[in-house]
């Protein structure tokens, strides 16, 4: 037959949410590659609450196995050590591409973003699945509109530190439209600003994480430059319902997925204070080069087609994040007494 093995189950595909009580859903076969990651693993949660069959592939450079642990011995669940940049054979029907190295400390001179993506790619259009990249807001740059709509065209360094990152995800956009356009394949394009939550890698030099990280060692926050840059913070389980929700639906983006509430860095450190440590210091340290001044989404567009807009706050979230992040730092002894 030439209809796509991702058509025959469309049926399957609107269903999903929407089925009527008594009538059991038939499951979808879903890879996560980046799946042992910090949103990834969220993702894999709700993919297998909601009865999906789920293959997590990942290389575990960022990623950590306790992040899936408990859907070990699932049957619906399977976790494949594989680099991405190595071609992989499967049989699914949606891919969600999460695998990415995806912080500053991590993300230089790999290829992850470009090959990987190309990858997936060819594997959606072999097998029929629909595809989703998770872009990001850097794709914006250092933006010269604000805040930023999906149409900017953004303001990116082709040869700054930061270019692995920015121009690999704005390449891994362009193979994905390319596959779209050139060979059919159903594509979703997602653009995430800053995300937080439990999970988040702890050393990877985020900001979140490296604050919370420092107030709960009684170690002083380190605001980089002069902490008057912005960024807008998203808590994972919104992101999380905004990529399903653009996966299910209709329209392939891009669509900004972030929480508009902007932010100094010297609020968030303020915010942080307030959750955690009245008393913690804050050390100023020199910016990292390429530093974006601003960033803050425009999100109509996912709220007019996705009907999605972010229920968390930070003031909400922050709290839901320390309490995960105690837990790994000092242990499950120390958690009790604190
Ligand atoms: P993360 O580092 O926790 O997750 C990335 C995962 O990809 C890790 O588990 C890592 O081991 C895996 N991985 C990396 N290279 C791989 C490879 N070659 N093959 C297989 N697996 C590989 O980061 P995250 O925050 O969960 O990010 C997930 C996705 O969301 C990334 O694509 C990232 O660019 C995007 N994103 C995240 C944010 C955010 O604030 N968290 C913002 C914008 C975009
Ligand atoms: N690929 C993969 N799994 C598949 C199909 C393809 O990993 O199931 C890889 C393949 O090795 C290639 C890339 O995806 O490197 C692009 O595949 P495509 O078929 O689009 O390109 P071609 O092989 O025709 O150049
Ligand atoms: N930043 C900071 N202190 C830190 C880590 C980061 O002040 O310990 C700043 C960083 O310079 C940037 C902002 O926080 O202006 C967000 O950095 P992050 O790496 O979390 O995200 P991104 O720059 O990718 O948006």
């Amino acid at each position: 037959s030439t209809v796509p093995a991702y058509q025959h189950r469309s049926m399957v595909m609107h269903s999903v949410g929407k089925v009527p009580l008594g009538i059991k859903r038939k499951g979808l076969r879903i890879v996560v590659t980046g799946g042992a990651g910090f949103v990834g693993s969220h993702l894999v949660d709700r993919l297998m609450a909601r009865g999906d069959s789920v293959i997590v592939v990942d290389n575990f450079f960022t990623g950590r196995k306790e992040n899936v642990m408990h859907h070990f011995g699932n049957p619906r669940f399977e976790l494949l050590r594989h680099d991405v940049v190595e071609p992989l054979l499967l049989e699914v029907d949606q891919i969600y591409h999460l695998a990415c190295p995806a912080s500053p400390v991590h993300y230089k001179f790999n290829p992850t973003n470009v090959v990987g993506t190309l990858n997936m790619l060819g594997l959606a259009k072999r097998v029929g699945a629909r595809f989703l990249l998770t872009s990001t807001s850097e794709v914006y740059g250092d933006p010269l509109q604000h805040p930023q709509k999906e149409t900017y065209w953004g303001n990116v360094n082709p040869i700054g530190v930061r270019s692995c990152y920015d121009e690999g995800k704005r390449t891994a956009e362009t193979l994905t439209m390319d596959y779209h356009r050139g060979a059919g394949v159903e594509v979703r394009i997602a653009r995430i600003f800053n995300t937080y939550g439990p999970r988040m890698c702890l050393d990877d030099g985020r900001v979140v994480s490296n604050f919370v990280a420092q107030a709960l060692r009684k170690e002083p926050l380190t605001v980089y430059g002069d902490g008057k840059q912005t960024r807008s913070f998203q808590y994972v389980s919104d992101l999380v319902e905004g990529l399903i929700r653009l996966m299910e639906g209709e329209h392939v983006g891009p669509f900004n997925l972030g929480n508009p509430g902007e932010f100094t860095m010297l609020e968030l450190a303020k915010v942080v204070q307030e959750t955690i440590d009245p008393d913690a210091r804050i050390e100023y340290r020199p910016n990292t080069e390429d530093d974006p001044h601003k960033r803050k989404p425009d999100i109509s567009r996912a709220k007019e087609l996705l009907g999605w807009e972010p229920k968390v706050d930070l003031r909400k979230g922050l709290p839901l994040m320390v309490s995960d992040f105690r837990q790994r730092i000092f242990g499950d002894h120390k958690e009790q007494a604190t």
